[in-house]
């Protein structure tokens, strides 16, 4: 019901009724519908500037959900890495060591990805930074694994390389001596039983009563076998390879050996006497290593824990006469 609209005439001092034609009445109808679009249309934006449509809302979500992912996985690889240095820290300073291998150069492990960007196609995004720098670290990662792999690939090869110097080198005591009574007198210093003077005592001397059985300390060849009523006595030398020999001397007896004889860790090779020069019956033992002699108390290690280590070292400094 459209509204009666009345105007006041100064003149009659009336209010006259207005008549309006159908063109103005068009004209105003279509002023107020424009306007109201126009308004509509800025409600409309100024909404969708300020609130989400739902699809929107869905898509924010998913990408916050995204991003906490990319942030754990940056969380986990640390975890990764950290792992991964350990790894190479061992392998270094001790599987190589051990197996007398180089370290691998730092520039190897740590050698980046070269070429081409291989990040190209994920530039561009909001969250390109995040994604990038976890596909970097990624990839880095798995060159580091691949480097670490290689390397213990190398070590095993040497592990069983040196399985068969395990078996060579000298790692037992030659008689046995489960409480250590037996160690009579080590390297270094000694006086000496018949000279009386002091003189460096090249090895290990063990008490032992005549007849007692002497063992190959590891796996060798028998290259001297000597019978003298001087200096060592009746003496074999073991050469075990890898610049290892063992020396045996003062033997009573030799129990079946010949020069070139293959050797088992642990065969009897002879028996406890006292020839040569000799005071009682003992065992002298040496321990020789690329032709230099070397301390045999570091050459137990198969028999000897830490704590029965210590108390040989001791037992063998203690006296300060060797039976030569
Ligand atoms: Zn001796």
């Amino acid at each position: 019901m459209a509204k009666t609209k009345y105007k006041y005439n100064p003149e009659t001092l009336r209010f006259d009724r207005i008549q309006r034609t159908f063109g103005e009445r068009f004209l105003r109808f279509l002023a107020y519908f424009v306007g109201s679009l126009v308004l509509a249309i800025m409600y409309g934006a100024i909404f969708t500037f300020l609130f989400d449509s739902p699809k929107e809302k869905v898509l924010k979500r998913e990408n916050a959900q995204m991003r906490l992912q990319y942030e754990l996985l940056s969380k986990d690889l640390d975890k990764v890495e950290k792992v991964l240095a350990h790894l190479q820290e061992t392998d270094d300073n001790l599987y190589r060591t051990i197996f007398e291998a180089e370290p691998i150069p730092t520039s190897l492990r740590e050698g980046g990805i070269g070429g081409v960007n291989r990040y190209e196609e994920l530039e561009g995004y909001d969250n390109s930074r995040i994604v990038i720098e976890t596909a970097v670290r990624l990839d880095r990662i798995k060159k580091k694994t691949y480097v670490q792999s290689k390397s213990f690939d190398e070590l095993k090869d040497l592990a069983s390389e040196k399985e068969e110097m395990l078996s060579r080198i000298p790692a037992i005591m030659p008689i046995s001596n489960k409480d250590l009574t037996r160690t009579a007198s080590g390297w270094g210093y000694r006086i000496h039983p018949i000279y009386k003077i002091r003189k460096f005592h090249y090895g290990m001397d063990f008490t032992a009563s005549t007849g007692t059985e002497i063992y190959a300390t590891g796996d060798g060849k028998v290259v001297r076998i000597r019978s003298s009523k001087r200096g060592f006595g009746n003496h074999v030398i073991i050469d075990h390879g890898y610049g290892y020999e063992t020396l045996y001397a003062h033997m009573n007896r030799f129990n079946n050996l010949y020069v070139g004889k293959t050797i088992k860790r642990g065969d009897v090779i002879g028996y406890v006497g006292s020839t040569g020069l000799s005071t009682a019956p003992h065992l002298h033992y040496e321990v020789h290593h690329n032709g230099k002699k070397v301390d045999p108390a570091n050459y137990y290690f198969n028999d000897l824990s830490p704590e029965e280590y210590e108390r040989m070292i001791e037992l063998s400094m203690r006296s300060g006469q060797s039976f030569d």
